[in-house]
């Protein structure tokens, strides 16, 4: 790889070289889902951005140890994230069922569709209930550095204070003036002592369903504590990467830096990179104002404004078409543009296999490898990868007619150089080839059935229908033969 990677980071607002702490490992801790309801595809979109991210990476040689949460208690309703009810317990109250009922359905949930978007798991995911002793102690540490106070049973961490010494806005590139003249005036009932202070343990009222014993009272942690603890146990004082959805960054990734500062003199991650929103006619897409989209109803098209469903590969081509740092729009007539896009791509891949070298070539495709790698460079740049791909469409389809000449160094390189960008980099897959490959391996099995059959062999005869039957496929046997059908 002869150029360098470059990377915006948040926190300098500018493009810069990315050299990591100690290459060639990687540590990136990514915030996950609050998994109180079904992921909508807004949330898809910022884990299918840092599936490319960390995708590529992998790629390009570093060993990544990409930490990405769950979120399955302490985030209030609030906007800062610490008022009003904790949004599983509140979810859990109205289905009637135990708060980890919720988490485990709303967690299975979230696996399976990153699975059908084929984002790749990550190495470590951990959970905030699985980390309260680590975040009780990180408030102790606040306790004793003096940046935080407690009131009644619960502590609050103290912005102005700590903006004394350090800058709270930091990441968001604000000042706090600025910061406590947008922020609504302090209610007669708060316990906080200034506007921006936000809840580091918050003691639990009687109703409240996940509490847990600590110095100060039976509560909970702070939504923003559980990032600080998780990525300082899993990734040190200080890492590579620290992601998120954009929206996260002027709260909870600015209260993140403060109490990772507080507790241990460091801001965690020299790099800040921040995912961009997907809109719905310009507004972005959330559970709240109620525009968001599941992903089921996506891929059956079982949506008022959808003309019809789109296939889940479809649906990551169309956000891997925008950069990650710019908001993507969806609607109808993106979603067309994607699939016929995406069809071209694949048609073109189907072809590869089968192309005829020549003795001489009339395309050199090195440059355009390198031009693949410039775009990934420049910022994780998939939509100018995905245009060098179609250049590469182009040369498929030229030779394929015979109106262009390649020879066999150059085919290998065609097609290493597709396999490598369009299924590792970006994670898409062949559906269709994918279906295609199935019935095929069933009437393979079919054939070797009917062969133990006429062998007087019944027992494997059995064990074949049996095991098909298992997994969902019965066997129909008629005097012409056999034939499968899905269950
Ligand atoms: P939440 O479960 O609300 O904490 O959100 C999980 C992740 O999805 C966060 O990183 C959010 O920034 C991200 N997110 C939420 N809405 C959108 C959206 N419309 N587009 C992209 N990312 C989003
Ligand atoms: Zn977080």
């Amino acid at each position: 790889m002869e150029q360098n990677l470059f990377v915006y980071n948040t926190l300098s607002r500018k493009k810069e070289e990315f050299k990591p702490i100690n290459p060639p490992h990687v540590g990136m801790y990514v915030c996950g889902p609050t998994v109180y309801s079904d992921v909508h595809l807004g949330n898809c979109r910022t884990y299918i951005s840092f599936d490319l991210i960390f995708r590529y990476l992998t790629q390009i040689g570093y060993k990544v140890r990409y930490v990405r949460n769950i979120t399955d208690a302490g985030h209030l309703e609030g906007d800062a994230g610490d008022e009003g009810e904790d949004k599983i317990s509140k979810k859990a109250k109205i289905a009637q069922l135990e708060p980890m009922e919720i988490v485990q359905k709303y967690a299975t949930g979230f696996h399976e569709v990153m699975q059908i978007f084929n984002v790749l798991p990550p190495s470590i995911e951990p959970t905030a209930t699985g980390h309260i002793i680590e975040q009780i102690e990180l408030v102790k540490e606040m306790l004793a550095s003096g940046f935080a106070y407690e009131v009644n049973g619960s502590v609050y961490f103290d912005v102005e204070k700590y903006n004394q010494t350090q800058d709270y806005g930091i990441l968001n590139g604000r000042n706090l003036d600025d910061m406590l003249n947008n922020t609504r005036t302090l209610g007669g009932q708060d316990e906080k002592r200034g506007k921006l202070d936000f809840a580091l343990w918050i003691k639990a009222k009687p109703e409240h369903l996940m509490k847990w014993p600590s110095p100060w009272s039976v509560g909970f942690p702070g939504w923003h504590l559980e990032c600080s603890a998780m990525s300082h146990k899993y990734l040190g004082d200080q890492f590579d990467i620290h992601g998120g959805g954009i929206d996260l960054m002027p709260t909870h990734h600015t209260n993140e830096i403060a109490q990772n500062v507080a507790c241990f003199n460091k801001n965690p991650a020299n790099y800040w990179i921040h995912t961009n929103m997907l809109t719905v006619n310009g507004q972005k897409m959330s559970k709240s104002l109620g525009n968001s989209f599941l992903p089921h109803e996506l891929f059956t098209g079982e949506h008022s404004i959808l003309e019809r469903g789109y296939s889940p590969m479809t649906v990551r081509f169309f956000m891997l078409q925008a950069h990650y740092r710019s908001t993507l729009d969806f609607g109808n007539e993106a979603m067309e543009a994607s699939d016929k896009g995406f069809k071209r791509l694949m048609a073109a891949v189907g072809l590869l296999a089968g192309l005829k070298a020549s003795n001489s070539t009339e395309i050199e495709i090195a440059p355009l490898v390198q031009r693949c790698y410039a775009a990934m460079n420049d910022d994780f740049n998939s939509p100018v990868l995905i245009a060098e791909l179609f250049e590469a469409v182009r040369i498929i389809n030229s030779v394929n007619d015979g109106k262009l000449k390649i020879d066999t160094n150059n085919l290998q390189h065609l097609q290493n150089m597709m396999r490598l960008f369009v299924f590792e980099v970006l994670g898409l897959k062949d559906e269709q080839a994918e279906n295609d490959d199935l019935p095929k391996v069933l009437n393979f099995i079919v054939t070797l059935r009917s062969e133990a059959k006429s062998n007087h062999d019944y027992a494997t005869s059995d064990k074949i229908r049996n095991g098909l039957q298992k997994i969902g496929f019965q066997l129909n046997d008629s005097k012409d033969g056999t034939n499968w059908s899905k269950i």
